[in-house]
């Protein structure tokens, strides 16, 4: 038995791994043999066959079938079973995060924020749970009352990526079950692992509570895209929250859209940090250390561009250098390391192809560049000096490469910033009012997320996440995202005996 597979038997899941799982009935697929590999050094983890595209309809209709009783169970009772799961979550966090560093290859201490993130949503979804309140309007009628109530919408599809393999599907799942709604989960094919760890914790907890019905909580793991695409199509899945890149999530809106579905897209970022001439260069050598390094530049929030004021450009440019040199890459399980490996091959492949094109549209690189000669998935940080014309610098390369430029005045400096089509963290370092309320402000970052001596990476889950532009303009977690999984009602009662009409119309015989 592999480390994973002694995990996975901790956490509960069945000694045969099966990619199918309906609360706690799981059933073995008849798709491909999936072969989960470490990227760590490549040592198979597990393997097992994937599911089909014609396995999605069962598990849509069972969440369907435990709709209809959930929606029945008192909101503040739904919250006992995420309340519940916050507990095991506690109990199981140091196996959990192992497993997604095993899978991964991210760092124990990111791993292990990573399942602490799970447990946050869990308690802010246990809150909720008593306040999805709707507002009460002040109706233009005598003897009117206008108010909105929210209700639960239906079941939810999530699919989700490789690199948050285990917190985004809190994010979605603890608020989808509060308000009402079982989940059908499509994890990444590319961390299968954490996908069947996440479920076989829920469904043990579901198994507790009798009001759970089974269908609740369904996982479907497929070995491409196909799953994820019959998930998208099935009119069963009123929502389907897709996390991803900008051409997954292209796709999938389309395909909800056809069905005139709703769709909540967390797709690619390309984020910036503007560091101007009076910030404070030790915050923002630190911030943007963690928000280019950290994860080896695989989160959608990772830190891509920064845009430097001239006069500080090349100090702090050397400040940068020095600290890279110090990153100790290697085994994510030594304490000691900042940086594990890429996900497979083919990132690898993605940033040295990237790097490629950016020493030919005039980059130069300043620090890095390179694959590292030991089994696994391991590369080089990279500091690249390049125009912000050059056209590499509009892609998101989900790895550790981070372009530098240069500006003179803030207007020049968001209009750098701004010209990229994702959307989603952004960060200035300033020590100047007004150059940080002007990059708040309508006219500064156009992102979802704007942030003031603080990174682009490492976002509390209390906020609303998500991005503007290709990012897909979805939010999820915080704030009021539960809105995206209930249906909002807008009600009138008369409690009059009169009959007015809105607008003032008449309409007498
Ligand atoms: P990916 O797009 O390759 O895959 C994401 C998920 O979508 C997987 O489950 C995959 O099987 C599925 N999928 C892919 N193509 C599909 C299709 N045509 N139809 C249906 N499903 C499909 O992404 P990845 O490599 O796993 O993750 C990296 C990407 O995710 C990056 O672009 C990153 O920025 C983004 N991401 C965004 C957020 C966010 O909140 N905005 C968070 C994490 C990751």
């Amino acid at each position: 038995m592999t480390e994973a597979q002694k995990i996975l038997t901790r956490l509960g899941a069945p000694a045969n791994l099966a990619a199918i799982g309906v609360g706690g009935r799981w059933q073995s697929a008849a798709g491909s043999p999936l072969t989960v590999r470490s990227p760590i050094d490549g040592a198979e983890l597990a393997a097992f066959a994937a599911a089909q595209a014609s396995d999605v309809a069962a598990v849509v209709r069972a969440a369907g079938e435990a709709f209809r009783a959930w929606r029945l169970v008192p909101a503040p009772r739904r919250g006992e079973l995420v309340r519940r799961l916050g507990e095991r979550l506690r109990q199981h966090k140091a196996d959990l995060a192992h497993l997604v560093s095993l899978e991964v290859g991210k760092i124990t201490q990111e791993s292990l924020g990573e399942v602490q993130e799970m447990i946050d949503v869990c308690d802010f979804a246990v809150g909720l749970s008593r306040q999805l309140y709707g507002l009460t309007i002040a109706s233009e009628r005598p003897e009117h009352r206008l108010a909105e109530q929210w209700h639960p919408l239906g079941p939810v599809g999530v699919i989700t990526a490789f690199n948050f393999p285990v917190a985004v599907w809190a994010w979605n799942a603890m608020i989808a079950l509060v308000c009402g709604d079982p989940v059908v989960w499509k994890p990444s094919e590319k961390t299968p692992l954490c996908g069947i760890a996440c479920h076989a914790i829920a469904a043990g907890v579901a198994a507790e509570m009798p009001d759970v019905p089974e269908g609740l909580l369904g996982l479907l793991i497929g070995g491409g895209q196909e799953v994820g695409q019959a998930v998208a199509a099935d009119v069963g899945l009123p929502l389907v929250s897709a996390t991803g890149s900008v051409p997954m999530g292209r796709a999938v809106g389309q395909m909800v859209a056809a069905r005139l579905g709703r769709a909540l897209l967390e797709l690619g970022g390309n984020n910036a940090v503007i560091v101007t001439d009076d910030a404070n260069q030790d915050l923002a050598l630190r911030a943007v250390l963690f928000g280019a390094v950290g994860t080896a530049g695989q989160r959608c929030t990772t830190t891509r561009r920064l845009i430097l004021q001239r006069g500080i450009a090349r100090e702090f440019t050397a400040k940068l250098v020095q600290a890279y040199r110090s990153v100790r890459i290697g085994d994510p399980l030594d304490e000691r390391t900042l940086m594990g490996p890429l996900i497979n091959r083919a990132a690898v492949e993605a940033m040295l192809a990237a790097l490629r094109q950016a020493r030919e549209q005039g980059g130069e690189v300043l620090h890095g560049g390179n694959e590292i000669d030991r089994p696994g998935h391991f590369v080089e940080p990279t500091l690249v000096r390049v125009s912000p014309a050059a056209t590499i610098v509009k892609d998101e390369t989900f790895a550790p490469i981070l372009y530098i430029h240069e500006f003179d005045g803030l207007e020049q400096a968001l209009q750098i910033h701004n010209d990229v089509p994702q959307g989603l963290s952004s960060s200035i370092f300033t020590t100047n009012l007004i150059s940080a309320e002007t990059f708040l402000s309508h006219h500064g970052s156009d992102c979802g997320i704007a942030n003031v001596n603080v990174g682009t990476s490492g976002a509390e889950i209390g906020g609303a996440f998500g991005g503007e532009k290709e990012t897909g303009g979805g939010r999820e977690s915080g704030s009021d995202s539960w809105k995206w999984y209930m249906r909002r009602q807008t009600n009138t009662i008369n409690w009059g005996s009169d009959m007015p009409l809105a607008q003032g119309v008449r309409f007498d015989l």
